[in-house]
């Protein structure tokens, strides 16, 4: 089959990208079925665990190999793999399954399917993204069982698969791989995250796309070409000469927007006549600091602190906890505010080694600083680092706590921080002099609340993920409901309003921390609404800055009350659109 072909997945990482389709995995993704190459004599046991470790080994190297290149985030992904090729739960079921004569690969793959079924069936974002991972694990198994060799592009290509396992995207050398296609996959697949990090193109869940590329193949004939444009998730299949063309225009305007925004780094973040935006990172864990600083943060607004906690068999100790907040607020410095958030554990973040109760409900259940009430160890730990690592770097730590719903909460909040300092001087140990404390205000109940919480903290910053989802009552991990989920929609910007009023008649900040606080839309209206900080994640502070410096004041008054008597988030997000668009 000839011809062009235009089809739509969800847009995983911005970016444009026209070149030859490279199809990985075109049986199945990374386990083609051929028989295993066994050494004579070898039983199958011996063959599954030797394999296994040369797995670990491999992946070891890879990860030493991208420390190098100093891309920490990414080689962890390779650690925790390596752990994965020898747990004894998995490596004991694929002998299990081979028993005395059984084919070794069959049974690895049976193993690493069967782990990442189970994975995959939890009802975990974050967790099921991992069965990726294990499966990719026993994928390399069966290569090394199998003496194979991974083909990887021969020129600059775009990667099409149902899923791209991580060892395989980063063997691929840089400047080989122009962007990533899958027909499966989510925004948090490791592909995407990798995408990112190399500021290339992804598009994940475009349904259609190995039939597309598959019926245009043949291994005769050239590799067929691709067009793709991350941001709004639009693939185009072989395309003609005027579509390429139409891409490749894309792509250069892409560039000179880039270039732009990076331009603007230098300056503080401004309106176009000169009003102030605090404009700060998002971050995960202590290695994301570096990008953060890299595009000019002026602090961290939200550093997610429950991601200290995943992965892992305990929680971490005071000390470790103590080092990591250390690293950040020393990265930083006294001039750029770090604000830590307690963890927000519950909800779509499980941690297995708590073993909180299973509920119906977890985003409306025991979640964050409920999670105090009954057990205040977690917190009290985590606080008495946090004083620890401002003593030890220096600085005032900022802290704030998520899901906070009632001034009750707010109580238990301040009097588990003096209890933690407490205990720290009673022993002797050194501890910040003081602490900024806020709240996240993203509970209907804290929005109403607004005005007496605002008395009784240092500063808020608005969850607009959360806000949103309880707002319209949408379930934010619920893909059918996706349209209800715009944080543009003019009842959470009139819950937005009401906080930030509250906030001024208490003369505290208001900050956004939620995803709508880096989209250029949002954060003009954000800024409209009196927003005084916004907070997102590294590679959406550009875009946000760049949008900024080309409105006024009074523009930004005039869209916010707009947006606010608007009937939808479309209206909202056109509104917000005819600022942004080039004149002419
Ligand atoms: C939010 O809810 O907007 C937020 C920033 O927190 P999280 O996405 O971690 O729940
Ligand atoms: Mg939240």
């Amino acid at each position: 089959m000839t011809g062009t072909v235009k089809l739509m997945g969800v847009a995983g990482a911005p970016g444009i990208a026209v070149g030859p389709i490279w199809r990985f995995g075109a049986t199945e993704p990374g386990l083609p079925a051929t028989t295993s190459r066994q050494v004579p004599g070898q039983r199958p046991d011996d063959a599954i665990r030797a394999a296994a470790a040369e797995t670990a080994r491999q992946l070891d190297a890879l990860a030493g190999r991208i420390r190098d290149l100093g891309r920490e985030q990414e080689a962890a992904i390779f650690d925790a793999q390596s752990l994965m090729a020898l747990d004894p739960t998995l490596v004991d079921d694929a002998v299990q399954r081979a028993g005395e004569a059984g084919d070794p690969a069959d049974a690895v793959r049976a193993a690493a399917g069967a782990a990442a079924e189970l994975l995959a069936s939890l009802d975990d974002e974050i967790l099921s993204a991992r069965a990726a991972d294990v499966r990719d694990v026993g994928a390399r198994i069966c290569r090394v069982l199998r003496g194979e060799v991974l083909h990887l592009p021969a020129v600059p290509s775009i990667a099409v698969s149902d899923d791209l396992p991580p060892s395989v995207t980063a063997e691929i050398p840089p400047g080989f791989l122009l962007g990533i296609a899958l027909a499966g996959g989510s925004k948090t697949a490791h592909a995407v995250i990798l995408a990112r990090s190399l500021g290339i193109p992804a598009i994940v869940g475009i349904s259609g796309l190995i039939a597309a590329v598959d019926a245009r193949t043949s291994p005769s004939a050239p590799p067929v070409a691709m067009a793709m444009d991350g941001e709004r998730g639009e693939v185009i299949v072989d395309p003609g000469t005027l579509e390429a063309a139409e891409f490749r225009q894309r792509e250069a305007d892409l560039a000179l927007r880039r270039a732009d925004a990076a331009g603007l780094r230098e300056r503080p973040t401004a309106t176009a006549d000169g009003e102030r935006v605090l404009l700060v990172a998002n971050i995960g864990t202590p290695d994301d600091a570096p990008r953060a600083l890299a595009v000019r943060a002026e602090g961290v607004g939200l550093f997610r602190t429950e991601f200290l906690f995943m992965s892992r068999q305990t929680a971490p100790t005071e000390t470790e906890q103590a080092e990591a907040y250390c690293r950040v607020l020393e990265a930083f410095g006294p001039e750029r505010p770090v604000v830590i958030r307690l963890a927000d554990i519950g909800g779509d973040k499980a941690i297995p080694y708590l073993q909180l109760a299973p509920e119906q409900n977890p985003f409306l259940g025991v979640r964050a600083i409920r999670l105090a009430y009954a057990n205040p160890d977690l917190l009290l730990t985590q606080l008495r680092a946090i004083w620890r690592a401002g003593a030890a770097a220096n600085v005032v730590p900022h802290v704030m706590a998520p899901m906070v719903a009632t001034i009750a909460d707010v109580e238990l909040l301040m009097s588990l921080r003096d209890q933690a300092r407490e205990s720290l001087v009673g022993n002797g140990l050194p501890a910040a002099e003081r602490m900024v404390t806020g709240i996240m205000v993203e509970v209907p109940s804290a929005a109403f609340l607004a005005p007496e919480l605002a008395r009784r903290v240092d500063f808020f910053s608005i969850g607009t993920n959360d806000l949103t989802q309880y707002i319209l009552a949408a379930d934010r991990g619920n893909a059918a409901l996706a349209a209800f989920q715009d944080a543009l929609h003019p009842a959470v910007l009139r819950a937005i309003a009401g906080v930030v009023a509250g906030a001024d008649a208490a003369g505290i900040p208001v900050a956004v921390c939620g995803e709508l606080a880096g989209d250029p839309a949002g954060a003009l209206i954000l800024v409209g609404l009196g927003v005084d900080e916004l907070s997102a994640d590294a590679g959406s502070l550009d875009g946000v800055r760049a949008a900024l410096a080309r409105v006024t004041r009074p523009q930004l008054d005039a869209l916010a009350r707009s947006a606010l008597d608007a009937s939808d988030a479309e209206t909202v997000r056109e509104m917000a659109g005819a600022l942004l668009a080039p004149a002419g």
